[in-house]
Order: C-alpha cells, then sequence, then structure tokens
C-alpha cells in the first residue's frame, strides 16, 4: 500500500511521458524503417527489388526506365534497401503520412 501511494504522488507530481499527437511529434526512434524513395538517375533496372519485395509492392519497367511503387502494399521492411547494388533506393526514418486515396508512386529517369 505504501508503495502504491508512492507511485500516485510520483505521477500527479511528474509531467507525462506521452505527447500531444497530432498537434506535437515525437521524434523518429532510431532505426525507425520508415518511406522509400527511388534514385532513378542510380537506378540500372535490374528488377532485384521487385523480385526480393514480399507484398510485390514495386514494379520496374526497365525499357521505360520506370519504376511504380505501392506505398499501401509496402509493409516497410527495407529488404529492398538493403539488397539494392546501385543504392538507388533512399530510406528515411520519418514513417509515411496517412492519404485520402490509395495512389502508387511513379519514379522515372531525369526526375
Ligand atoms: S534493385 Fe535497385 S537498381 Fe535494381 S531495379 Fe531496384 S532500385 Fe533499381
Ligand atoms: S520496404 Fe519491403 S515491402 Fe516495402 S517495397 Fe521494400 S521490400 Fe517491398
Amino acid at each position: 500500500m505504501p508503495k502504491m501511494l508512492w507511485n500516485v504522488l510520483r505521477n500527479l507530481l511528474s509531467s507525462p511521458v506521452t505527447v500531444r499527437y497530432p498537434y506535437v511529434k515525437s521524434d523518429p526512434v532510431d532505426g525507425t524503417r520508415g518511406r522509400i524513395s527511388f534514385d532513378m538517375n542510380a537506378c540500372d533496372q535490374c528488377q532485384d527489388c521487385e523480385r526480393i519485395c514480399p507484398p510485390a509492392a514495386i514494379k520496374v519497367y526497365p525499357d521505360e526506365k520506370r519504376i511504380e511503387y505501392d506505398p499501401f502494399r509496402c509493409i516497410y521492411c527495407h529488404l529492398c534497401v538493403e539488397n539494392c547494388m546501385q543504392k538507388a533506393i533512399l530510406a528515411e526514418e520519418v514513417v509515411r503520412s496517412p492519404e485520402y486515396e490509395k495512389v502508387k508512386e511513379v519514379f522515372e529517369e531525369g526526375q
């Protein structure tokens, strides 16, 4: 009982550990696997990312030098990032914002 009272008093007098999201955003935790993008000037169209992606979120069109990426299929495992030999997939620690529409992202050479 005294221990519980001590905990109650301590929690009443200390500041909250939570933040007022979405008004206040917390910093990403180290190692967060966030959104990805493709550097089409570095990409050699090898299609390794398409083959390795578990949910098939990437489609490479080598002839058109274009990649379609579906962020709503992506599970943010970053397997593609780790395995791209050209280091053409850029990873951020920032997670993707919610969207109203499920649109694919298109990356083309020269962008
Ligand atoms: S693995 Fe890298 S180099 Fe190969 S197609 Fe994907 S992004 Fe381009
Ligand atoms: S992060 Fe994982 S799920 Fe997302 S595109 Fe890359 S391999 Fe596919």
